[in-house]
Order: C-alpha cells, then sequence, then structure tokens
C-alpha cells in the first residue's frame, strides 16, 4: 500500500466560519425532532463557547421503514431560529439534489454528506451538480465500508464541481469484527487520507464510532492526539427520549465535561530546546528505520535462495511447522524485550506474506524457464 497523493483545491477551515477556531467543534441533535427540542438543545449548547457550529438531521437514513426518517423543510426553520435567536451556524446533512436546493433555500451554513450517501456514487455526484457554482462549506463522511478510494473520490467530486471548503469526517466503519465501538474507528485510514491530502480537515465523529455515550471522551481524545481538525459530538436536551441514536447522544451539559477534559495539546511549541531534543531522537529513528529496511531486503535475499532451493527439490512453498515455529519463537523474543505480542505476530505475519509472494514468483519463475528448456 503506497500513500496516494491526492490534489485538492482548498481554502482553510479558518476561512469557513466567523469564528475561526483551531479546532471546529459541532454538537447539536442526531435528528431535529421539534422546535422546542431544537432550540432548547441548541441554547444549551451555546453556552459552551469552543463549540462553534450546530449539528441536525433534517432526513434521516433510516435502516427499516418507518422509523424516525427526520421533520424535513420544517425543521429548517427551527434551525433559521438557531441562526438568528441563539447564534450559532448550522449544518445539516443532505443525500440528493432536492436536499441541497433546499438547504440553501434557508440559508443552512454548511453541508455534510453522509456515510450511506458516499458509499454511492451517483448519489455524490448529484449533489456536486446541484453545487456547482454555490460557495458553501462540504463535510464528507467516511463510507460505511472501509473503503478509502471511495471517501476521496466522494471528495475529488465535491472539489471538481468547485466547493474549496471541503472537509472530511471520520466516523468509522461497518466490519463483522465484535468490537466495544459500533463502527470501529480504523484509524489508519483517517491518517492515510490526511497524508494523502495534509490541508484537508479532518473532523472526528466520535458519537457514531462510539456508538455509546460513554466512549465518547475516550475516542474524541484520541481524535485530539492524532491532531485532527475538530469533532462532531451528538447532543440533545434528553438523549433518552431521542427518536434516533438515543444511547450515543449526550447532554449539553455532559458534552460541557467533555470538552473540559478534553486536552488538546499542540503540534509544536516553538520552542527551540524542545525542537532540538525531538529533532535528535527524530534522527535515532531515522537510523533504526534503516537498519530496518537493510534487514529486510537481506531477508528477501535469502527468502529468494530458499525459494530456489525449495523449487529444485520440488518441496512446498509453506512448511505449517516452520511458520508456527516462527510465530512461536518470535514473539517469545518480542516479549523477553517487552514488546506487544499482537504487534509481533502482525509484523510476523508482514513478513511471511512477503516471503510467500517472494516464494510464488521464484517458482512460477523457474518453472517458465524449465519449461523453456
Ligand atoms: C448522523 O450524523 O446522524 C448520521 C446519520 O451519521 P452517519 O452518516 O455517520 O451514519
Ligand atoms: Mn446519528
Amino acid at each position: 500500500m503506497s500513500i496516494s497523493h491526492l490534489d485538492l483545491d482548498l481554502l482553510p477551515l479558518s476561512t469557513w466560519l466567523k469564528s475561526g477556531k483551531r479546532k471546529l467543534v459541532i454538537a447539536g441533535p442526531c435528528g431535529a425532532e421539534s422546535e422546542d427540542q431544537v432550540l432548547e438543545t441548541a441554547k444549551g449548547i451555546a453556552r459552551n463557547d469552543k463549540v462553534s457550529l450546530f449539528r441536525s438531521g433534517v432526513w434521516k437514513p433510516r435502516t427499516r421503514p418507518g422509523a424516525f426518517e427526520g421533520m424535513g423543510e420544517e425543521a429548517l426553520k427551527w434551525l433559521n431560529r438557531v441562526q438568528k435567536e441563539i447564534g450559532l451556524p448550522v449544518t445539516v446533512e443532505v443525500a440528493n439534489a432536492q436536499h441541497v436546493e433546499l438547504a440553501l433555500k434557508y440559508g443552512v451554513d454548511v453541508l455534510w454528506i453522509g456515510a450511506r450517501t458516499t458509499v454511492n456514487p451517483f448519489s455524490v455526484q448529484e449533489i456536486a451538480d446541484a453545487l456547482l457554482g454555490v460557495d458553501i462549506p462540504v463535510l464528507v463522511k467516511n463510507p460505511v465500508n472501509a473503503d478509502l478510494p471511495l471517501w476521496i473520490g466522494a471528495l475529488e467530486r465535491l472539489n471538481r464541481a468547485g466547493i474549496k471548503k471541503l472537509g472530511a469526517i471520520h466516523r468509522g466503519f461497518h466490519t463483522n469484527i465484535k468490537t466495544q465501538f459500533r463502527n470501529a474507528p480504523m484509524w489508519e485510514l483517517a491518517i492515510e487520507l490526511k497524508a494523502s491530502c495534509p490541508s484537508l480537515p479532518v473532523i472526528c465523529d466520535p458519537s457514531h464510532i462510539s456508538g455509546r455515550r460513554d466512549l465518547i471522551l475516550e475516542v474524541a481524545q484520541r481524535a485530539m492526539d492524532l491532531d485532527m481538525d475538530g469533532l462532531m459530538i451528538e447532543t440533545h436536551r434528553d438523549p433518552a427520549t431521542a427518536l434516533s441514536d438515543a444511547a450515543q447522544q449526550l447532554t449539553p451539559a455532559m458534552l460541557d465535561i467533555v470538552l473540559e477534559k478534553l486536552v488538546v495539546r499542540e503540534t509544536s511549541i516553538g520552542d527551540a530546546g524542545f525542537e532540538h531534543m525531538l529533532n535528535t531522537l527524530r534522527e535515532v529513528i531515522d537510523e533504526i528505520d534503516q537498519e530496518i529496511i537493510q534487514s529486510f531486503a537481506r531477508r528477501m535475499q535469502v527468502v529468494e535462495r530458499i525459494g530456489e532451493f525449495k523449487h529444485d527439490h520440488g518441496v512446498t512453498i509453506l512448511q505449517i511447522e516452520r511458520w508456527l515455529e516462527i510465530l512461536r519463537t518470535r514473539t517469545e523474543a518480542g516479549e523477553s524485550l517487552g514488546l506487544d505480542s499482537e504487534m509481533v505476530v502482525e509484523l510476523c505475519q508482514l513478513l511471511h506474506k512477503a516471503s510467500i509472494k517472494k516464494q510464488t514468483e521464484v517458482m512460477s519463475r523457474d518453472e517458465d524457464s524449465d519449461a523453456g528448456e
């Protein structure tokens, strides 16, 4: 896997809203349920000056029909009251051209594309086309499945339509492996997205990753430690009665506690002594990595000889006993050095995969040349 370069024409996050804060904190209910619920929740949230954008679904994508599907256009009028009376800009989810048209008609400040929409290039293109020539910030949630190119493709479609105030929302991925999370974070995908386009703001949605409110602080802290550009946290005046995502929403008071406990560290402190020490340590890391790469290259050369040897003697590539022995001895060696055995197993799997691939190449190469003799 190589980190691709994603070429997007972007305007920085600080230009999106009047209150250009370093971290964009978005809070609000999963869905707008009533005028009262929206206004009371927004009032509670607005007391916290770390929050600069109010979120609310007005069209809710539900798995089964008959569940709460949002209040539609009517709810956009309630959001206008949030803007005017409470002074918070607002963001809603759009999933088609008609949603875009209505959101623009009611002066919604920021749009977001939901995980179930990002998976569908037709829908994303329809939204991009509806936004042609419009200057509005758009946030694109990751697709439900762990497919980075699909996420990137959606961002590209919007950027090509002229959306320069563009960001991504990391809301975790569906997997069949049971974890404590509703959606597995797979942080490496958000990091890879950022690495392919460092100027792209990436906001974390700990609510949809967690699925339960007691995990939100932990996930939000992890996002801040990975230097993500903001958070989207579902907040409801009375989560127990929420018509969607009841288990993961916070009250405005709980949101205050989470934001208070959150430690937002600096990426650099501009202190010469600190920078010098960090650079020295990084030089050591660079050297160690060079040694690792060289050792890996030597290992691959030996692997190639083993492949030829096995081919010449008609022996299979995989010998399960040897593989089990490698796993056992390497984890034991790692453990004695204080390394996490799960990490050592992963490393062995990586090496073993490369070794099998190389030996397969050797076998087919040698077979081709045997056939030619
Ligand atoms: C939401 O934000 O309420 C929502 C539907 O999220 P997602 O698209 O991430 O599932
Ligand atoms: Mn939700």
